[in-house]
């Protein structure tokens, strides 16, 4: 069944049920691989770059490690990639005052997790556009990260997993991977999965072998200064599914370390 055929099928379901099923699977699949599907991530000294598609990907896929690095001092740099304008709807009013809220928000999550607004940087890309942008606009967006990845040398970068069923999340992943490729750096590159469990009905969307290579880092020292950041963005937590949260807020976070 390919993604299409799943949507479709997805519209058939009530919105409730669908919900439940989705909030049931996303649980299972996570406390799977958390506890038969991955192995421990070291923590490393190394300095980190997170690019995150909107205003709370960074905190939910990776706000332990970014807290953790950052109590031993270590750099790290968060840079969005669109101005997060679609939560809310396609009214422009509205529209332009969500750019400003999730901004702000996202200034204070990253605050709470120790990540200086001088780290932070804001592509202002619109909102579900990042999979169309025009051959152009496109260059100039992997120009703009890869001058970001020269001047600060991360020893790492975490991006969307690349079959993170959204699109900008999606498309995130490879902007990144070929401004890496462009900058001519060397990095380790850590997925993290925000809707992929959700969204991804197991062996159809997501195959095994995109499963290995699994890692869970444990984040216990720092959960609650990740939940307090995940509180920190409450004109998101009101838009996501019931429950969908949940599995960020006392879990090991999950990176994926193998490439397409
Ligand atoms: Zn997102």
């Amino acid at each position: 069944m390919d993604k299409t055929s799943l949507i479709k099928l997805e519209k058939l379901i009530p919105k409730d049920l669908l919900n439940q099923m989705q909030y049931i699977h996303a649980n299972l699949l996570s406390k799977w691989i958390l506890r038969w599907g991955s192995q421990p991530l070291k923590f490393s000294q190394k300095s980190a770059m997170v690019f995150s598609p909107h205003q709370d990907d960074e905190t939910l896929g990776c706000g332990g490690m970014i807290a953790q690095k950052r109590e031993q001092g270590l750099s790290v740099v968060v840079t969005f990639l669109t101005d997060g304008r679609g939560s809310h709807g396609s009214d422009t009013n509205i529209q332009n005052q969500i750019i400003q809220i999730r901004k702000q928000e996202s200034l204070n999550a990253l605050g709470i997790l120790g990540v200086q607004p001088s780290e932070i940087h804001f592509l202002d890309k619109p909102d579900g556009t990042l999979p169309d942008l025009k051959a152009e606009e496109r260059e100039q967006t992997i120009e703009q990260i890869s001058e970001l990845l020269k001047r600060y040398q991360p020893g790492e970068v975490y991006v969307p997993h690349h079959k993170d069923c959204h699109k900008d999340h999606e498309a995130t992943f490879y902007l990144v991977k070929e401004a890496i490729a462009q900058a001519k750096i060397t990095v380790e590159l850590l997925q993290y999965p925000i809707w992929v469990f959700w969204r991804a009905p197991l062996f159809i969307l997501l195959k095994l072998q995109d499963i290995t290579a699994a890692y869970r880092l444990s984040i216990t020292t720092v959960q609650e200064k990740k939940n307090q950041a995940i509180a920190a963005y409450p004109s998101q937590i009101q838009t996501l599914p019931s429950g969908f949260i949940n599995r960020f807020l006392n879990s090991p976070e999950i990176f994926f370390k193998s490439e397409p």
